[in-house]
C-alpha cells in the first residue's frame, strides 16, 4: 500500500523553527520503505528543497501550503498525509484538499516510524 507523507517544516521536524518531534532519521526511515515524501511549508519551495538536501534527503515534493491540493493530483497513494503544528494552516487546509491529517506527537507514535516494523 503506497503512503504519501506532507511534512510541515517549522514545529513539525527536529530542523524547524521552532523544533519538532520528528527526526530527519525518522524521515529516512519511511522513505526508504517506500512511502512517497515532501514538504508543505510556508518557507519558499526553494528553501525547502535546500533544508532537505542539506540533510541529503531526496524529496518527491516540495510546496507552499496553498498548493499541497497539487501533491494529491501529481502522485498516485493509496493514503494521504499531512502533518503539521497548526490548526488554520495544517489541519485545516489538508481536510480541505483531501489528506488525513496527524499533528507532530501523534504521529511520531505511528509505527511507519520503527525501523523494524
Ligand atoms: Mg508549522
Amino acid at each position: 500500500m503506497a503512503i504519501l507523507i506532507s511534512f510541515d517544516i517549522d514545529g513539525t521536524l527536529e530542523v524547524g523553527d521552532p523544533p519538532g518531534p520528528l527526526t530527519m532519521d525518522m524521515v529516512r526511515i519511511v522513505q526508504e520503505k517506500g512511502f512517497l515524501i515532501g514538504s508543505c511549508s510556508d518557507r519558499p519551495p526553494t528553501s525547502q528543497r535546500s533544508l532537505w538536501e542539506e540533510y541529503n534527503i531526496s524529496v518527491d515534493f516540495a510546496v507552499a501550503k496553498h498548493l499541497l491540493a497539487g501533491v494529491k493530483s501529481e502522485f498516485e497513494a493509496d493514503a494521504y498525509y499531512h502533518i503539521g503544528d497548526r490548526e488554520d494552516l495544517d489541519r485545516q487546509m489538508a481536510l480541505r484538499v483531501g489528506f488525513d491529517f496527524l499533528w507532530p506527537d501523534e504521529a511520531a507514535e505511528k509505527s511507519w516510524f520503527d525501523p523494524d516494523a
